[in-house]
């Protein structure tokens, strides 16, 4: 396992135990037991930074966007688009491609839907791989199933890899999009998307990353990486559940039809026909979740003061640990071991079912994920109900997984009685 941190000597270490006092839930009790919340790739905790900043955003500016000309509305607008530019500079693209969304879930819909009812059309193959969350499954499938085109599955490896070379033979004058995975939420695999994005562009197929589990823990370029769409959701990166974003470049972006009608995406509405404004708004139609927006980039700048590298650095610590502890457990198989890894682990154990461990770690105050983590293809292939997921954040601590690793051995000891 390698870590993406570039230079671990001269990144900063953080100190976790102020970080901690910043996040008020952190402290809370779970059955009489000092809470450890590894449930992180689901959604991450938010810190009083942005608990406050959606109180003061009620309290002091709470008015619709683009539409008055009083104080409010203007002072909303000012600090909707300013959030935008402050998303725009993370990920180093330029505000007109970041559009709001609802999550990644409503972005790679938009795309599907946008995209698809523009560039795809019968006979047209579409690549996404076997460890895709359902976000990015079934929308392909939805648009396949209504342009009879043609969905293709990269396979993976027993470790949990992309099978590279079988990527290369399916991509073809037939393939119109690639849609993968940035970082696989159920087996944590950071996938080589540099490589994924340069043989699709060598066949001038566009690309979308699913970043929904980057984000959180790697540093994303969106020019550097070239790639055409990149989404991800606030609720993950310590911001507000109900918004995220959608990265596209214009020359898509200006070609794709809109996604819903109605308020704020329309130039002029005529009882014949409407025209549409230019892209991001073209793909906001309705009240915005404004709240949302401008708190994800308050937590953006929260994740920025820590440092991108520090949290990398610190959750790598957590994940080679948890590796090796876990690991030692007898009879407890971790499902994902590709050699670069977010920090991640989820694990099985033989002759138990994944949702009773939880169920005794929760009596135990550890929250943890079980079940198929919305990518049941994976299990399927590994012919497996499900696994225990633990993930952790830059708040957790190696205690903590001291914890856990009791936790579990408690739980062996109490199902195999
Ligand atoms: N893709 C991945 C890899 C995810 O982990 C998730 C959330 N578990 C999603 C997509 C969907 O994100 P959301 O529910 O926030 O739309």
């Amino acid at each position: 396992m390698d870590t993406m941190v570039k230079d671990k000597a001269i990144t900063k270490e953080l100190d976790v135990e102020n970080i901690r006092n910043e996040f008020p839930i952190l402290s809370v009790t779970v059955h009489g037991k000092p809470l450890v919340y590894f449930d992180n790739a689901a959604s991450s905790q938010k810190p009083l930074f942005v608990i406050k900043a959606i109180s003061t955003y009620y309290e002091t500016v709470n008015s619709n966007v683009h539409r008055g000309v009083h104080h409010l509305s203007s002072l909303a607008t000012d600090q909707f688009e300013t959030a935008r530019k402050t998303i725009a500079t993370h990920l180093n693209a330029n505000p007109d491609e970041i559009i709001y969304t609802r999550g990644t879930t409503e972005a790679i819909n938009l795309v599907a839907f946008s995209y698809g009812e523009v560039f795809i059309k019968e006979g047209d193959e579409i690549i996404i791989s076997q460890m895709e969350h359902h976000s990015n499954i079934v929308p392909w499938q939805m648009l396949c199933q209504r342009k009879k085109a043609v969905l293709k599955y990269i396979p993976i490896t027993d470790s949990g890899e992309l099978k590279m070379d079988e990527y290369k033979k399916l991509l073809s004058a037939k393939t119109k999009l690639v849609a993968v995975t940035h970082v696989s939420n159920s087996l944590g695999t950071i996938n080589p998307v540099e490589e994924i994005i340069a043989l699709a562009h060598a066949k001038n197929v566009p690309v979308l990353l699913d970043g929904a589990q980057a984000v959180p823990h790697i540093k994303v370029d969106v020019k550097k990486l070239d790639v055409d769409f990149y989404c991800f959701s606030g609720h993950k990166v310590y911001g507000p559940t109900g918004i995220g974003i959608l990265f596209g470049k214009t020359k898509w972006l200006k070609e794709m039809v809109p996604y819903q009608g109605g308020g704020e995406m329309i130039k002029e509405v005529k009882l014949e026909a409407s025209t549409y404004q230019e892209p991001p708004l073209r793909f906001e139609a309705g009240t915005p979740n404004i709240e949302g927006s401008i708190v994800l980039a308050t937590a953006i700048d929260y994740m920025n003061n820590l440092g991108i590298d520090a949290i990398a650095k610190h959750e790598h610590k957590l994940l080679d640990y948890a590796t090796e502890k876990l690991r030692a457990i007898e009879g407890l198989k971790i499902v994902g071991q590709a050699k670069y890894k977010a920090p991640v682990v989820a694990f099985n154990i033989e002759g138990l079912h994944p949702y009773d461990i939880g169920v005794i770690l929760d009596q135990l105050g550890i929250a943890v994920r079980t079940g198929h983590h919305c990518t049941q293809p994976i299990m399927d292939l590994y012919c497996i109900p499900g696994t225990v997921r633990t993930s952790f954040s830059f708040y957790n601590t190696i205690a903590e997984i001291d914890t856990l690793v009791e936790g579990v051995k408690k739980a062996i000891k109490m199902l195999k009685k």
